[in-house]
């Protein structure tokens, strides 16, 4: 065994798929008895590919004021849309009151909100604000859609759903749970630094860790990309966002040179940090740079850490995770390959995507493991402090080239707290040898 001593290392764990739920077994029996209990009238396979499918429409559900089947798959909401759009057998829909001509309108419903979403994730800034402009408006005035929620709100209240989100829950509940304490405890015993990081809400990623048993390992060392993105400030800047979109709906036009192209432009950088981007990494890593001990205070302060105190005290990091695209590829294109270390377990439901052997070699991650005992091994007795490259100069935060520094002088004066402590930054960065 390998006892020399962790004391330079940070090893950070991904949360679902790595901690929590790293069998993907698992998963497929909770489903499968699920279903077995509620017949919809479809082949099991069928009812379980059209249950997994919600997942797709996640974040259009939460968007839309609906529980989201990405977080909480027994969630009342979820199963009702389940059955407002997939259920087949009549005496079901006669017991729900799901009239069955409307069922292929749910789900062209569905799809429409889920792609109109979608729109709002990707290409530039103004791209997405035009899109989000859309969804609102769609929102705002479809009959379709809010006959949609009556329903689903109908259902979720209906006592049979009730009861099959308490059957989920209890399937759920009697699974066995992962036993990665002793793997965690070996590492802090080693004297390495152990910090989470995911993506999410940061209450669901606590839960999940407690029903694990290892939530005391992490205090104050969750870095949750909610708390990344609700700086001092956010709500205030955010209402107002909501609002002037609200104004643009109602106006039928956008006013590009107004206030709400200013601001919007400072919501799209904080919506940088809300997903598992290379910056939302640069900004856990300035956290566990500025306070190792107690980095979530950090993250949520926006804290960043000066080039000349990153040549003078490196960060020697390790990733674990489960998925190339969100715990790999962005620390990649953040650091270079060859600096921090990235671990791969492809156990889970997502490791079958981007196998080593079809990326370039200088964006494969470091090791790759096929199962938890395999990693726990490797990071119990072989992971050494020399064999992780310390990262040396000051991670990228934003993308500076995104930047729109012909608003920085209006942001520094404005009255939104969250818009002046982003300008605050991009000013120092701009000063600092940090601006990358
Ligand atoms: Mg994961």
């Amino acid at each position: 065994m390998n006892a020399s001593s962790l004391a330079d290392l940070v090893v950070a764990f991904d949360v679902d798929n790595t901690l929590y739920d790293p069998d993907p077994d698992v998963y497929r029996r909770v489903v499968t008895e699920f279903l077995s209990l509620v017949d919809v009238g479809l082949a099991a396979s069928e009812a379980f590919e059209h249950f997994g499918a919600l997942r797709i429409s996640g974040g259009a559900l939460e968007r839309i004021g609906l529980g989201n089947p990405i977080h909480d798959r027994g969630n009342p909401d979820v199963l009702a849309v389940f059955c407002l759009t997939c259920s087949s057998k009549d005496s079901l829909r006669s017991e729900l009151g799901i009239k069955g001509e409307r069922q292929a309108l749910y789900r062209r419903l569905l799809d429409r909100v889920t792609a109109l979403h979608e729109r709002t994730r990707i290409g530039s800034f103004p791209a997405r604000l035009g899109a989000e402009i859309e969804v609102r408006r769609f929102q705002d005035s479809s009959q379709e859609l809010r006959a949609f929620l009556g329903e689903v709100e109908r259902l979720a209240g209906h006592p049979l759903i009730r009861d099959w989100s308490a059957r989920y829950e209890e399937i759920e509940r009697k699974q066995p749970i992962a036993r990665h304490r002793p793997v965690l405890e070996e590492l802090v015993k080693r004297g390495a630094t152990i910090v989470v990081i995911s993506q999410g809400f940061y209450e669901v990623q606590r839960e999940k860790l407690e029903r694990l048993e290892i939530a005391d390992l992490f205090p104050g060392r969750m870095l949750i990309t909610d708390r990344a993105t609700r700086l001092a400030g956010f709500d205030h800047l955010f209402g107002r966002v909501d609002d002037l979109i609200g104004e643009a709906v109602r106006s039928g036009g956008l006013d590009i040179d107004g206030e709400l192209d200013r601001l919007w432009h400072f919501v799209s950088l904080i919506n940088l940090w809300s997903r598992k981007t290379p910056w939302f990494y640069g900004r856990c890593l300035h956290a566990i740079r500025h306070d190792a001990v107690h980095p979530e205070r950090a993250l949520a302060d926006l804290a960043w850490v000066l080039a000349e105190r990153w040549e003078a005290d490196p960060l020697r990091f390790v990733m674990v995770g489960d998925r190339y695209d969100k715990e790999v590829l962005p620390l990649i294109e953040l650091l270079g390959r060859d600096v921090g270390m990235t671990l791969r377990l492809t156990q889970g439901k997502y490791g079958h995507e981007d196998p080593d052997d079809q990326l370039p070699p200088d964006r494969r991650p470091a090791r790759t493991f096929e199962h938890w005992d395999e990693l726990g091994a490797f990071l119990v007795h072989d992971l050494s402090a020399e064999t992780v490259r310390p990262v040396k100069r000051p991670p990228a935060i934003l993308p500076m080239s995104q930047v729109r520094m012909d608003l920085m002088d209006w942001a520094l004066r404005c009255e939104y707290e969250a818009v002046r402590s982003i300008a605050q930054t991009v000013k120092q960065l701009a000063e600092s040898k940090s601006f990358a």
